[in-house]
């Protein structure tokens, strides 16, 4: 049997684990990661990633074959269900099918040695022992345990006290992706919802998500199948130009959007969460994924920095990934509100706001500047 006891063991091999994977490696700090599914997924379509998470990728050495693959975009248009509202300059965002980024993760992963364990389903966890076992019975012992096991974590409806399950949101998001010209991020904000489009290549694919507050709560898959007269339905107070032109037949998904309340506490015993499993966030800024390549790094730099002891590393990673994350929950649940608001003075004041002020490009600025490296420093 493999012998991982000098090793950090990642359960979940999606953007967080295998992020924290890459900057493990590239540290020089042994990292395995155990994957309940049989081979390398990725649901959703598309994803957008701001300049905090692209200079993460960068010291990864992946962002240049990322940005080959994937559209750059410096503006955005917004409209209101029909008519437009205004053209604005954003900081520097990708975006790209998260099949692009999850293969070059998985790439540089292995390139620099790593070992990934498919269908390992985490059953059991002994904090003590640090000592996991698997659905397929095998058992491991390790250093520290890294869950990245995404929003429904079992390690933190075990380990964490202040946890709270998961809830419906009350949000709902169609994903999809076909073929249109446009080359921009474009907003279109109406009533009770939203459709954010984007280039994912120079190719013409553009993908979609397009969001309604509806209180149907989903069932455990949490997603279900629709077609596009369903999607044509339910936004039919919008101009159906907006959406790109989906191949016939091709099923669409509509995910009912779930969130947890924050912790109070990403730390416990010989365990970290990493990205969702710590902090899922509505994803009305973008910025899920993207706090999950932050905490990835900021976790392994901080294990560089203590010489790969995990228990002096944890405090510090604590520290600055609480903060922030909260803070990004609570900006993404606020934004959600503002794309969707009804009253007509409201609706009126926020699209002044956005025609005649830099306030929303600012703001994005602002989240879009954070240095996950430069935080890590200050701990040195
Ligand atoms: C509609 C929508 C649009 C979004 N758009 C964006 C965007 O544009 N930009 C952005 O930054 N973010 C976006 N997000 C958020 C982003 O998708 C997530 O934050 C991100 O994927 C979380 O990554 P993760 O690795 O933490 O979790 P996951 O991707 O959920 O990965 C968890 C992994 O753990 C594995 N796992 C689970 N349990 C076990 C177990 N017991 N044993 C072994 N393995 C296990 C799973 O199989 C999975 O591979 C969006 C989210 C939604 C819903």
């Amino acid at each position: 049997m493999d012998n991982y006891s000098k090793h950090v063991a990642i359960l979940g091999g999606g953007i967080a684990g295998l992020s924290l994977g890459c900057t493990f490696l590239k540290e020089g700090i042994p990292a395995v990661i155990f994957e309940k599914m049989s081979e390398e997924t990725s649901h959703g379509a598309a994803i957008s990633l701001s300049s905090n998470a692209l200079s993460l990728l960068d010291r990864l050495d992946i962002y240049s074959d990322l940005k080959n693959k994937s559209f750059l975009h410096s503006k955005a248009t917004i409209q209101g269900p029909k008519k437009s509202i205004c053209t604005f300059n954003t900081p520097e965002v990708l975006t790209t099918r998260r099949q692009t980024l999850m293969s070059l993760l998985h790439s540089k992963f292995k390139n620099l040695g790593g070992d990934i364990k498919y269908d390992h389903a985490l059953i059991k966890f002994d904090d003590k022992k640090c000592e996991a076992t698997f659905s397929n019975k095998q058992k491991y012992h390790f250093k520290h345990l890294a869950a990245c096991d995404g929003i429904r974590s079992s390690i933190r409806d075990t380990f964490f006290p202040s946890n709270q399950n998961p809830k419906y949101s009350g949000y709902s998001a169609w994903r999809g992706i076909g073929k249109s010209p446009l080359k921009r991020v474009h907003f279109a904000l109406g009533p009770g919802g939203h459709v954010v489009s984007y280039p994912v290549n120079n190719d013409g694919d553009v993908s979609f998500v397009a969001v309604r507050k509806e209180d149907f709560q989903f069932k455990e898959s949490w997603k279900e199948q629709g077609s596009l007269n369903n999607l044509l339905h339910d936004f039919s107070t919008y101009d159906p130009s907006i959406f790109p032109k989906l191949k016939d037949g091709e099923p669409l998904y509509k995910w009912g959007i779930y969130i947890r309340p924050p912790l109070q506490s990403m730390i416990s015993r010989n365990i970290t969460l990493v990205g969702d499993a710590a902090h899922p966030m509505v994803p009305f800024l973008g910025q899920g994924a993207c706090m999950a390549i932050e905490d990835a790094y900021t976790f392994a730099m901080l294990c560089k920095q203590n010489n790969g002891n995990f228990i002096d590393a944890q405090k510090p990673y604590d520290l600055l990934r609480s903060k922030r994350t909260k803070k990004m929950q609570k900006a993404s649940l606020l934004q959600g509100k503002i794309y969707h608001m009804k009253n007509p003075l409201l609706v009126f004041a926020r699209n002044s706001v956005m025609k005649y002020t830099n306030i929303p490009g600012n703001d994005l600025k602002k989240i879009h500047d954070y240095d996950a490296h430069q935080e890590v420093l200050m701990f040195s």
